[in-house]
């Protein structure tokens, strides 16, 4: 056992120390009568005492054991896990951009700010809308920045409209944002073919609906090809089209939501624009709207007069703020350096890329899992394990085997009306030869499931820790220096 897997308090001696600080020149007894007794130890804390090689040595191999997009393939199916090219992380340490206050002056960070306003554009162009926030630090805080802008509309126009219409394959931050919105969630099934069921959405539309909300790609990884009739449908009733743009990476710069009837979108510029994700955060959910919708955007905005840019928070229409002053700045800074590298054309090539790249994997793999869609795919496909049920091997069994060859596993049991549902979005950064190695380790699982389903069903057997009861060990993780 080397020292990586020794806890930190396992290593060290005694009175070793990583730090060599000056004696203190307050001195123990004034200290001791500055601090209240209550608030003193009575013996000394418990803490690891190592060298400062000692502890560097175990921090780096600790990180070594973190898995991650830099470190192999990591097709986690809605997630959007594609590389983050290094120049935007060295782009977002500009000092200018860096070392900036929020609560300076807006004369002497225009930079900033004009960054900001060519990046609200830039995203107005992608998805066809008219005006964007950068407030909303997440895609489930777009959602809900969203639809309270939707509701302040509604409410505007004298209307009183509560209704939000979610078809049940969405992903369960929709419901979840329209309820905290204050809103009521009616639920919609879709067709056999993943689309959205024309007839029930008929059904659902009334003087009471608020709006529909729809990812496009679905989370099935599938065009909703329907859409022009399904804007036709909610429109027609008075209500508005909500996009969730967490799917984006599969139509930039083929087709736009805006063009397709939606009113609102918001967009991951955690996922689809490649910032660095996973571990909660920080993240980028900004939010566009057609024009009927601009004055209700959080506030500020920002303004250039052609030669100043401003923040304006004079709208009396606005929603208000909706996250402490710009939203996070960081990462919008960073999708921003990663739109400008690419250009039109190479954002729109990086979705051709990333559908090209799931049909290759749904193409190599539906011999051998069970592929519940006929059609072509998106940038995500869905499986399931179906065919590897019968010998007692089940889609988490799949997913702790891939561990053993190296792969982070896809998303499992999403979407939830696929049974044992595999979920694979392999992204456009990964080339054809790790996808090969991707696909020939499933083939093999498959194979495995069929000839030893119990070196399946026990998997991992190389990881440091085997088969966790997930529940334990979210609940009561055991992590502490144990005596
Ligand atoms: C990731 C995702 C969201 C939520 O976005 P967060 O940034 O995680 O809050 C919403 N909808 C879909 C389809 C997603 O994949």
């Amino acid at each position: 056992m080397n020292s990586a897997q020794k806890l930190i308090f396992e290593i060290g001696q005694p009175g070793r120390i990583a730090t060599d600080l000056p004696q203190s020149d307050v001195g123990e007894q004034l200290a001791s009568a500055l601090i209240p007794a209550e608030l003193q130890r009575s013996e000394p804390a418990s803490l690891p005492e190592v060298s400062q090689l000692e502890l560097i040595r175990h921090y780096t191999a600790l990180s070594m054991r973190n898995f991650g997009v830099d470190t192999g393939f990591y097709p986690l199916g809605s997630c959007t896990m594609k590389y983050n090219p290094k120049v935007n992380e060295d782009i977002c340490r500009y000092q200018g951009l860096a070392d900036i206050h929020p609560l300076q002056d807006e004369a002497s960070v225009q930079g900033a700010l004009e960054l900001l306003y060519n990046m609200e554009q830039y995203l107005a162009e992608i998805s066809g809308m008219d005006k964007v926030s950068l407030q909303p630090v997440a895609g489930a805080h777009g959602e809900l920045t969203g639809l309270k802008v939707i509701r302040a509309y509604h409410r505007h126009n004298n209307e009183n409209r509560t209704k939000v219409i979610v078809p049940d394959s969405a992903h369960g931050t929709n419901p979840a944002s329209a309820a905290v919105c204050g809103m009521e969630i009616v639920e919609i099934k879709s067709n056999e073919d993943g689309s959205v069921n024309i007839e029930a959405l008929k059904q659902a539309v009334g003087p009471d609906t608020a709006a529909l909300m729809l990812t496009n790609p679905s989370t099935l990884g599938l065009f909703e090809t329907n859409i022009e009739e399904i804007a036709q449908i909610v429109h027609q009733a008075g209500g508005l089209l909500y996009y969730d743009g967490a799917n984006a990476n599969a139509i930039m710069g083929i087709v736009r939501p805006g063009d397709m009837g939606f009113d609102v979108i918001h967009f991951n510029l955690h996922k689809t624009f490649s910032t660095p994700h996973g571990g909660g955060g920080p993240g980028s959910g900004p939010i566009g709207v057609k024009a009927v919708l601009r004055d209700f955007l959080p506030s500020p905005q920002i303004e250039f007069d052609g030669r100043l840019y401003k923040l304006d928070d004079t709208n009396p229409l606005s929603i208000g703020k909706v996250h402490a002053f710009w939203g996070n700045f960081g990462v919008i800074v960073r999708a921003y350096a990663y739109i400008r590298t690419m250009g039109p054309a190479g954002l729109r090539q990086s979705s051709i890329d990333a559908v090209l790249n799931a049909n290759y994997c749904l193409a190599a793999l539906k011999q051998d899992y069970d592929a519940p869609f006929e059609q072509y795919c998106m940038h995500e496909c869905v499986l399931t394990s179906k065919k590897q049920k019968q010998y007692g091997v089940r889609t988490l069994d799949i997913a702790k085997r891939l561990l053993d060859y190296g792969y982070h596993p896809p998303t499992i049991y999403f979407p939830l009306i696929v049974e044992e549902a595999l979920m694979i979005e392999p992204t456009e950064t990964e080339s054809k030869e790790t996808l090969d190695g991707f696909i020939a380790a499933m083939k093999k699982i498959a194979h495995e499931a069929e000839t030893d389903p119990d070196i399946v069903r026990h998997a991992p057997h190389s990881t440091v820790v085997g088969r966790l009861d997930e529940t334990t060990a979210a609940r009561k993780p055991n992590v502490k220096w144990a005596k």
